[in-house]
């Protein structure tokens, strides 16, 4: 679905126009931001949907685009960030992005999000980070087998901190 709701807001973005002074207001991660001109008190689209969801108790991710006007793609931000979720007697859910299983909130489901947490572990672990040389000329010397015939072992072996 493509195409505006009539407003001239970026639809990703978060700044916002403050709808009595137009000043340009920060949109917080919060449920109501305030106009740091005039202290004009507006709730955010994460509010908008709190909100709704508070009065008429749950409802699709659709339902809530259409009484609140906020873009389903925000809304769908708001369960890949946990701050929404689908509840558990749902027809529908958002999915895995790894695996394609079905999640109520969130990117992973929790056996991915341990298999990642592990292979970040991994690439984090001390040994298999490498330290980039401080005066980097961009030549790839030991890639060129030419110079590497040159040096001798003990050469070699003075290249490296042991
Ligand atoms: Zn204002
Ligand atoms: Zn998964």
């Amino acid at each position: 679905m493509m195409g505006g709701t009539g407003n001239n807001n970026s639809r990703f973005s978060m700044l916002v126009k403050c709808p009595k002074c137009n000043a340009e207001c920060h949109e917080e991660d919060s449920q109501t931001y305030e106009c740091p001109k005039c202290g004009h008190q507006e709730p955010t689209d994460y509010g908008k949907v709190r909100t709704f969801l508070d009065e008429n108790g749950n409802a699709t991710a659709m339902e809530i685009a259409r009484a609140t006007g906020v873009p389903i793609g925000k809304i769908h931000s708001f369960l890949r960030n946990g701050r929404l979720e689908i509840p558990e007697d749902s027809d529908t859910y958002i999915e895995c992005k790894r695996c394609g299983t079905d999640i109520r909130y969130g990117k992973y489901c929790p056996e991915c999000a341990n298999i990642l947490k592990k292979e970040l572990q991994d690439a984090f672990d001390l040994g298999t980070v490498g330290a980039v040389p401080k005066h980097n000329t961009g030549k790839m010397q030991f890639l060129n087998r030419d110079t590497r015939n040159q040096y001798t072992y003990d050469n070699i072996s003075s290249y490296y901190k042991l």
